[in-house]
């Protein structure tokens, strides 16, 4: 089976009149295996966002090639979007409506069918609050929805940026159990974040990410056990 997402070489290049050229990204290499949870781990400023802007198809890369489960995509165009679901803010929802109603509402405009409401619901465990309206939730319960926003168009990868940010350490602890399910139900994940201690807890395999290039992969344990100490900041927690 091929990688769900295979980048390589990702150049990306910002200018400005004020600052003139940054390299964000200088020959980025990813690779996420199909049915894992993928740590993207860095320090503020290595590049993450720009990585997944440009996954997301919101920013055109200077150079380099992007594949979704074999198939080259086109970076920066519409399709890209639609096979990638992401987290990458607060998330935001209407306080008087329920669970059911807002996903109900997302569904109809995406033209996703009912159906697949109650599985998404099902999937991130929601199903029993869903007639409760959103004022009443927890942060945590709210990433949850969050989450089954992004499941509702079956997306190859889930993208989340930074989503214990905000949690206290129940609510990363749901975050886990959440993330895992998803990983077990087949869905595969890529977890973006500066803190260590997340990665370790919640993922299988890691990226390292510093000064817009991969300084290390692999299987979380060995990897981490490779850099504890070693050249790349990471905050730990
Ligand atoms: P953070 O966690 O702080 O968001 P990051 O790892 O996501 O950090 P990026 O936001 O991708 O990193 O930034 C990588 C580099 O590109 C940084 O040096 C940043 O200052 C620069 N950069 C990001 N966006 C822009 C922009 N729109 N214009 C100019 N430079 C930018």
């Amino acid at each position: 089976m091929p990688a769900v997402l295979e980048i390589s070489g990702l150049e990306k290049t910002y200018r400005s009149r004020r600052r003139g050229a940054r390299k964000a990204l200088d020959g980025f290499d990813m690779v996420v295996e199909s049915g894992e949870v993928h740590g993207f781990l860095g320090p503020n400023g290595s590049g993450k966002t720009t990585t997944l802007r440009t996954l997301l198809g919101l920013i055109a890369p200077n150079g380099g090639r992007m594949t979704l489960l074999g198939q080259e995509v086109p970076a920066a165009l519409p399709q890209v979007a639609g096979r990638v679901g992401a987290i990458v803010e607060s998330p935001q929802f209407f306080p008087n409506f329920s669970a059911h109603d807002t996903l109900s509402l997302l569904a109809e405009a995406g033209g996703v069918q009912k159906q697949r409401v109650t599985e998404v619901l099902e999937l991130v465990g929601l199903r029993d609050r869903a007639t409760e309206r959103v004022r009443t939730y927890s942060l945590g319960m709210k990433q949850r929805l969050a989450v089954a926003s992004a499941l509702l168009k079956k997306p190859d990868l889930l993208i989340l940026d930074e989503p214990a940010n905000g949690l206290d350490p129940g609510g990363i602890r749901e975050m886990r159990t959440l993330m895992r399910g998803l990983a077990e139900a087949g869905m595969t994940v890529l977890l973006s974040s500066h803190i260590l201690g997340e990665v370790q807890l919640i993922c299988d395999s890691v990226t390292i990410i510093s000064r817009g290039r991969r300084v290390a992969y692999g299987a979380v344990a060995e990897v981490l056990a490779q850099h504890a100490g070693g050249g790349v900041t990471v905050r730990l927690e």
